[in-house]
């Protein structure tokens, strides 16, 4: 199927459910972003900042663009004029500098937090005791140039399907939870970004409503490899 079918029949899936769709374009061409945007996708999102700005620079300028790898401090200022989304926010401090920068172009960035449900060292995110106390800081209460509109995990990369299941009722659990907690008030909060290509029904199940696909969109991903010599 082409990336124009793909996102069809995932519109199709995701709609009635009132799941979001975020086809995840990185390391995919130009092109290739094209083709989904002209099958009426609009939003995209991509992990690396520098790969990001290019494709903001070349592509429809209504596209709405979300950041969902690791984000470092000192590159904050590089996204902040136009990033739609930042989901992958995992410290006080990133924090600080995103409403720090969304401060100096006037505008509000809507951020979820990054929580770690994995079962792997690798992952990046906060713990269910570290978000709480993000959330609970004086110096969180002080930013007002950041919405936090929600969640995002990411699962145990397995063929375990029990684990990944356990993983995002957790996940959903404590969303509702920090709702309850936190954001009784403000019906903003209200994204659970969970969910990937190998994994997202059964996130859906679990109470996604946001999914985050790349490969069923666009293909496999192609991995580059790189002479020593
Ligand atoms: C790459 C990536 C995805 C999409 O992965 P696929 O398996 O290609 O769907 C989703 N979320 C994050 C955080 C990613 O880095």
């Amino acid at each position: 199927m082409s990336i124009a079918d793909n996102i069809k029949s995932l519109k199709n899936e995701t709609g009635p459910i009132n799941v979001t769709l975020l086809a995840v374009s990185k390391t995919k061409s130009n092109e290739e972003v094209l083709e989904a945007y002209n099958a009426g996708q609009r939003l995209f999102g991509e992990n690396q900042v520098q790969e990001l700005v290019e494709k903001h620079e070349h592509l429809p300028q209504d596209i709405e663009w979300h950041l969902i790898g690791h984000l470092q401090t000192n590159k904050v200022k590089y996204i902040a004029p136009f990033i739609s989304m930042i989901q992958s926010v995992d410290s006080l401090k990133l924090l600080q500098e995103i409403d720090k920068h969304a401060t100096k172009n006037n505008r509000i960035i809507d951020c979820l937090l990054e929580v770690y449900i994995a079962d792997e060292e690798t992952k990046f995110g906060l713990g269910f005791d570290e978000a709480i106390e993000l959330l609970r800081s004086e110096e969180f209460a002080a930013l007002k140039h950041i919405r936090i509109r929600g969640l995002m995990g990411i699962a145990t990369n397995t063929d375990n399907q029990k684990q990944i299941k356990d993983e995002f009722y957790e996940l959903k659990t404590f969303f509702d939870g920090i709702k309850q907690s936190f954001f009784r008030k403000e019906p903003t909060f209200d994204t659970l970004s969970m969910g990937m290509s190998s994994d997202y029904k059964v996130a859906i199940e679990q109470g996604s409503n946001m999914i985050r696909l790349g490969s069923t969109i666009f293909g496999q991903r192609v991995i580059k490899h790189w002479k020593n010599n």
